[in-house]
């Protein structure tokens, strides 16, 4: 089978605040060694047989926190974040049997749910024809317009929970609970590897349930921001998307052609 795993961070093993997730700061060490155990636990799950495969796109900051060492030959990674397009359905287009979500976390606007925000931290609310949905929806729905179910979500209790909410069915792995917006009761990694990897080893039937997740279009993408230098970006490159004082809409035939509207005014 053919998997494609999002690596995220924030909703690692362990992990509970920016310190841990960001490139150069302090602890960002130590989310680096979680991201190694949480990964290799579910690439073990997932791959079961010679011919299976994994790609992984590191959607964290950069793109660039994938230890490359010691990944099994039929993984590979998509490094650097190159823009998701409706022609390359967000790196999809190759027959995958499913998707894995590791390390999320709770969509913005959640106090108390650890770490949560929607991709910039300037994002509000992000609504997609009026469903309110935080990276988890959305990555789910731009995978299901390449026709791919969200199979696995990995993250602390609270971005679990909105994953089963949003996808009934869907596998969670809850490696830690919410206590805060910077704090978390977590389980060591001698628990959370074994719940990884199980869960990981029952995507392979539940890819078979699963119905890709979509929205018909056409498709209003609206997003309200935090005032601040993208917001003033926004303005001045896209004023046509400018509906309120704070909000901005982006529209297009699929969630992906709407996604890359923003994503071109954002670079
Ligand atoms: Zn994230």
């Amino acid at each position: 089978m053919k998997w494609m795993i999002r690596v995220d961070m924030e909703g690692l093993t362990g992990v509970v605040n920016m310190s841990q997730v960001v490139p150069g700061a302090g602890e960002y060490p130590f989310g680096l060694s979680m991201l190694k155990h949480d990964l290799l636990a579910v690439i073990d799950g997932l791959l079961q047989a010679e011919n299976d495969r994994v790609v992984l796109y590191d959607i964290h900051f950069f793109g660039t926190n994938v230890e490359f060492f010691s990944l099994d030959p039929r993984v590979s990674v998509i490094c650097g974040k190159p823009n998701y397009t409706p022609e390359n359905k967000a790196y999809l287009q190759e027959g995958y049997d499913g998707m894995v979500l590791l390390g999320l976390h709770a969509r913005a606007e959640r106090p108390g749910s650890v770490l949560n925000h929607n991709y910039e931290h300037d994002i509000r609310v992000m609504s997609v024809n009026g469903l309110v949905v935080g990276e988890i929806g959305l990555e789910a729905l731009m995978a299901g317009e390449a026709g791919v179910p969200l199979v696995l979500v990995t993250a602390d209790s609270d971005g679990a929970k909105e994953a089963r909410e949003l996808l009934p069915g869907v596998l969670t792995v809850t490696v830690k609970e919410s206590l805060g917006d910077a704090a978390a009761l977590c389980y060591p990694p001698s628990v959370t590897g074994e719940l990884l990897r199980e869960g990981a080893r029952a995507c392979a039937k539940k890819a078979a349930e699963l119905k890709p997740f979509v929205i018909d279009g056409p498709i209003e993408l609206d997003m309200q921001f935090k005032p601040g230098e993208l917001f003033h970006k926004l303005v001045k490159r896209v004023p046509e998307a400018f509906v309120a004082p704070d909000r901005f809409v982006f529209k297009g035939d699929s969630v992906l052609e709407a996604w890359e509207k923003y994503l071109v005014a954002k670079a």
